[in-house]
Formats: structure tokens, sequence, C-alpha cells
């Protein structure tokens, strides 16, 4: 299993997960410093040998505009939701072959619903054909649980392999509780995700 390299802004705040040469490029640079590394294993570089990098600081701080942070992809949204439909209440693992799990617009786009975290949920492809352009109450259909905009570092990490060292960067900046929200949702995912 190939882990990244955990980048903080100089902030401490966790950002990504970076490609070891790319985290390295940037030490190299001066653009980053180690804060942890595995002095076990050297990293080689044209010139001298490295401790691999396993998290660095950003020296300058750079500024994570919300737009991108908030924005709705599919991997966050099942990640939000549990990967289960939010209507039927299936998991993905107990989806029929030809079922898959898609995004739903609560309110459709038609009607003049937006993309949105509170007006998107996760839904199998049965339930999405049957709701189509008709709002959940017009047709009996319930909402599991209403959409809300999860906190950008649940939709960051839940789909993210960290190491121990990494996941204290992010519980000493967000707390242990959701560090223990983060692992909840990542291990609801490997056991339900097919294969
Ligand atoms: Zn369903």
């Amino acid at each position: 299993m190939t882990v990244g390299c955990l980048a903080l802004n100089s902030s401490f705040e966790p950002l990504t997960l970076v490609p070891l040469r790319r985290a390295l490029r940037l030490v190299i640079d001066g653009k980053a410093e180690i804060v942890e590394a595995d002095s076990e294993r050297l990293v080689r570089s044209a010139y001298c040998a490295y401790p691999r990098p396993i998290v660095i600081r950003l020296t300058r701080f750079i500024h994570v505009p919300r737009r991108f942070r908030r924005q709705v992809t599919n991997t966050f949204l099942f990640a939000r939701d549990a990967y289960t439909c939010q209507y039927c209440g299936r998991a993905s693992a107990r989806l029929r072959t030809r079922e898959s799990l898609t995004r739903d617009h609560v309110v459709p786009l038609s009607r003049g619903g937006t993309n949105t975290w509170t007006n998107v949920v996760t839904a199998c492809s049965s339930c999405n054909t049957r709701k189509a352009h008709h709002l959940p109450d017009e047709i009996g259909m319930h909402l599991v649980r209403p959409p809300t905009e999860p906190h950008f570092v649940h939709l960051s990490w839940a789909v993210r392999r960290l190491t121990p060292i990494q996941s204290k960067y992010i519980r000493t900046f967000y707390g242990a509780n959701v560090l223990h929200q983060i692992e909840a949702l990542d291990n609801r995912g490997a056991v339900e995700r097919p294969a």
C-alpha cells in the first residue's frame, strides 16, 4: 500500500496527501519542512539522501478557497451518506448487480433545485429512477436523514488512508472526535464498497 505524505499548511491545518516525490521536491526547494520522517527509510535525490517524509509543513501559508472545499463530488457524497441509499436504506453491498449508487437531487434540477450539499443525497439507481422529476413527498418517498453540508475535513479524509502518525496531526488540528468519525467512514467504505 502506497501512502502519500501528509502536507500541512504553515498553520498546521492538514491540507492533503501528496506523493512522496512531490513532498521531497517541496522540501528541497525550501517550500516545506519535514515535520515527521521515517529515518529508517532513506529517499535519494541526485545529491543527497533524505529520511522518507511522512508529514511536511509548508513554509508559507496558502489560502484554500472555501468554494473549492465545498464542491460536491460523488466520492465525497457517497462517503457522507455511508454508501447507503437515502431512500430505501440499502448499503452499496446490498444492491443488485445492475444497480449502483447515484447522486439524487432532492428538489430536481428541472424544478429549480441546486447542486449543493443540502439538496443532494446518495440514492440507488432504482430509487433515483422511480423518483425522477418528483419531490419525495409527491410520490411517498422519504429520506433516511435530511442532507447537510459536511465539515470539510470529513469529506477530505473520509476517502484516504492515513498512517497513525498522520492521524495524530488530524486529531491535533480537528480533535479526536472528528478523527474517530473519519475512521468510521473509512471502515464502512472499505467493507461495503463492491470490489
Ligand atoms: Zn434505494
